[in-house]
């Protein structure tokens, strides 16, 4: 029988990223923070430009070289990236070199599909379940536990919720649902007490730490004096001040490397204002983030101007805010949460631009700069809600091999039908 091939083309939106109109919208409304990088373009009708310090015309983006540029900017290596940039300065690309360009740097978004097999067969998904400590040790290096009596009440359970065993529990329900209907999917790390190294903080800092400072010492990424004392760093100040950025960056530069077509980054929040939590809240809020709101610091180094450029030419934003947008329409539908609002929080007041998806900001993180794909950022439930802790510390029940709880499978579902949505299989 003859099969029926279909291409899927995942660029559903195309057309909003090809113009100098539709890169301004993105500017505006996703990554300008509060007017903090509006002297790094200029936009002209049919040109805008990258401008470098002292007002200076750096790089010319011209409207027919947006498809091209994007391609490279998303598919391309960072090599490629920079040397076109230099090379290219405000000349304006010829039609030879535009198609060149697509040649080069062709797009893995494209799956054959057949008849008859699994909706997501060929989709490859990402997934990062946050943090890793899962012992009370490791726990208190990383401050993202709660560990509590509840008030008045000394024959009641305590409350005891590791974030890590959270994200990396729901991130493997996800991962079994998505696998179910055939996705190829990644987790940044393997177990739950796992960094992004696949072993314990303590396994590294006794196996990795010397040997890593060492060699980023010899390629000039560290000075010896910044070398020495980091190696002398109790494991606390090592965290904070090395281990969680460097950690950070290796799920993103894990994630990049498997070239997923979508990103799912899962946290679970807390009531900000009941520091040092230590007992419970009665708020409870879902929200997500995308990247965006970047700030002139961005700038100043090649890697925050290339993801920059990035999302401003890409419609990696358009992506991700529907994808969180519908991500927060779930949490609010299978788990009976408000949805958050600029003034539910001070960081999203503070460091957020809000977009206009209810419960979707942009917030400049690491992971949101760095990973290449369309994303979201999500933070379905406050753990320290007087309701939700007891309900998260249970595992009543056997999903996919993974002992659980009903809370954590209606995240997982969230993410799920977020994800299948985002593909168009409803
Ligand atoms: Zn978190």
């Amino acid at each position: 029988m003859k099969k029926l091939c279909i291409v899927f083309c995942l660029m559903t939106d195309l057309a909003i990223s090809q113009n100098i109109a539709s890169c301004k919208e993105r500017f505006d409304k996703y990554l300008n923070f509060r007017g903090s990088v509006s002297s790094y373009m200029r936009f002209e009708k049919d040109v805008m430009y990258l401008m470098g310090p002292g007002g200076k015309t750096e790089l010319a983006l011209y409207e027919e070289e947006i498809p091209a540029l994007a391609a490279l900017f998303e598919f391309g290596s960072q090599k490629k990236q920079v040397e076109l940039i230099s090379k290219k300065g405000l000349r304006r690309l010829s039609k030879r070199e535009l198609d060149s360009l697509v040649k080069d740097n062709p797009s893995p978004i494209t799956v054959k599909k057949e008849k008859g097999q699994m909706p997501l067969k060929g989709f490859k998904i990402a997934l990062d379940p946050g943090h890793f400590a899962t012992s009370l040790g490791e726990a208190f290096v990383e401050k993202k536990y709660l560990y509590f009596l509840p008030a008045g009440s000394a024959l009641q359970d305590s409350v005891k919720i590791f974030e890590s065993q959270l994200t990396f529990n729901t991130a493997s329900l996800v991962k079994a649902m998505l696998e179910a209907q055939g996705a190829t999917v990644f987790l940044s790390r393997d177990k739950s007490d796992f960094t992004s190294f696949n072993c314990t903080y303590s396994d590294w800092m006794r196996r990795h730490k010397g040997r890593t400072l060492d060699s980023l010492v010899k390629i000039g990424s560290l000075s010896p004096t910044k070398g020495n004392s980091l190696l002398k760093s109790n494991e606390v100040d090592f965290f904070w001040n090395f281990f969680r950025d460097f950690d950070l960056a290796n799920r993103a530069a894990k994630i990049n490397v498997f070239h997923p077509q979508v990103t799912a980054i899962i946290h679970y929040n807390v009531d900000e204002k009941n520091v040092p939590w230590t007992k419970h809240t009665n708020k409870n809020f879902s929200m997500a983030f995308i990247p965006g709101a970047f700030t002139s610091d961005n700038m100043a180094r090649t890697e925050g101007k290339l993801s920059f450029l990035r999302l401003l030419v890409s419609n990696q934003l358009n992506r991700s805010a529907s994808l969180a947008e519908q991500t927060v329409a779930n949490f609010h539908k299978y788990l009976d949460i408000d949805i958050a609002k600029t003034c539910d929080a001070t960081y999203l007041r503070d460091n957020c631009i809000s977009t206009n998806c209810a419960g979707v900001y942009c917030r400049n993180l690491a992971l949101c700069r760095k990973i290449n794909s369309p994303l979201v950022y999500g933070e379905s439930l406050y753990q320290d809600n007087e309701k939700e802790s007891h309900l998260l510390m249970k595992s009543d029940i056997d999903l996919y091999g993974i002992k659980t709880n009903e809370r954590l499978n209606k995240v997982a579902i969230s993410y799920y039908e977020a994800l299948m949505n985002f593909f168009e299989i409803k």
